[in-house]
């Protein structure tokens, strides 16, 4: 698989109470705070080489500390590096605010001047089976759904911002695997299901949404179906939604039918809530079918 986007260095910021109650106090003292790699589309890259699938990262790295700490994440991941490139900027970053619930609020930042030169799309770079792209950098997301998709490749993507473009991302992509807040606000309509339908004119394959704590749906042809989540005591749910997507595009691999496709994600994602941050909480094949096996 081959994933084009966004790569971050992300602060966890651990809070005594949620993020409203220290707005409103005006102050918290932090319970503790530890810089981990994650960025939607490196994390998803990782999760699928920890899963076995080759895996190559295509995005910025910056010049900075952060950039290199990254890098070398990736790098003794197994996750294929050659088209990726270093930029003479700062490292995209987040700070995370993490609640006592394991809830999240992402504050991020990326410089302007980080951006894949188109050149880097070139030659064979996307031949692989499954390109996979977020919308951090909408008209890169946009060229590399084209591209693989025309070189015969599924293209699964990670949706969250709306943009003018978002709706045309949608249908170029083959698989679009939404985050809940915007498959609502594109369909303006709260329920899965309804909402789910309502996309469908954007794109005729099969449409994806996670749900956090509901699990996640999808609308196959005319069938929708609903997968619960696996209840689990989570501590940070930071790539939970890249650690689904990963466990996704290894159920398509394998031919999977829908509905074990969007179980074997949840799980996956549900043991990736145990754990902090995004890129460390992924897990292997095998904690992930030990974990189904207790269920
Ligand atoms: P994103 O918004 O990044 O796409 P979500 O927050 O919807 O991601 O979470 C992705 C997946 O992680 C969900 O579909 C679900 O399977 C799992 N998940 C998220 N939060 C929890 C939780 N609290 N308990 C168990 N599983 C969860």
């Amino acid at each position: 698989m081959i994933g084009v986007g966004t790569n971050s260095v992300d602060q966890v910021v651990s809070l005594p109470v949620d993020v409203a109650a220290a707005v409103d106090a005006g102050k918290a003292r932090i319970v503790a705070r530890v810089s981990l790699c994650g960025g939607q589309t490196a994390t998803v890259t990782a999760a699928c080489a920890r899963f076995g699938l080759a895996s190559r990262y295509i995005g910025v790295f910056g010049s900075d500390e952060q950039g290199a700490m990254i890098e070398r994440a990736l790098h003794e991941r197994g996750v294929d590096l050659s088209r990726a490139v270093r930029s003479d900027a700062p490292n995209r970053s987040a700070v995370i605010l993490l609640d006592p619930h394991g809830r999240r609020t992402v504050l991020w930042h990326r410089s302007e001047t980080l951006r894949l030169p188109p050149a880097s799309l070139a030659g064979d770079a996307l031949r692989g089976r499954v390109v996979h792209v977020d919308d951090d950098d909408p008209d890169l997301a946009l060229a590399a759904a084209r591209q693989g998709r025309a070189m015969g490749a599924s293209v699964t993507s990670d949706l969250e911002h709306p943009s003018d473009s978002v709706e045309t991302l949608v249908s170029a992509v083959t698989h679009p695997i939404f985050e809940q807040r915007l498959a609502r606000d594109l369909a303006g309509e709260a329920d899965p299901e309804r909402a789910l339908r309502r996309l469908r004119r954007l794109n005729g394959g099969l449409l994806c949404v996670t749900l956090g704590e509901q699990g996640s749906a999808a609308l196959d042809g005319d069938r929708f179906h609903h997968a619960p989540a696996f209840p689990v005591e989570a501590v940070d749910t930071t790539g939970a939604g890249d650690v689904f997507r990963a466990g996704f595009i290894h159920g398509l691999l394998r031919g999977w039918a829908v509905p074990d496709r969007l179980r074997f994600a949840n799980a996956a994602a549900a043991v990736s809530c145990t754990k902090v941050g995004a890129m460390p909480s992924t897990p292997t094949l095998d904690e992930v079918d030990q974990f189904l096996k207790r269920r």
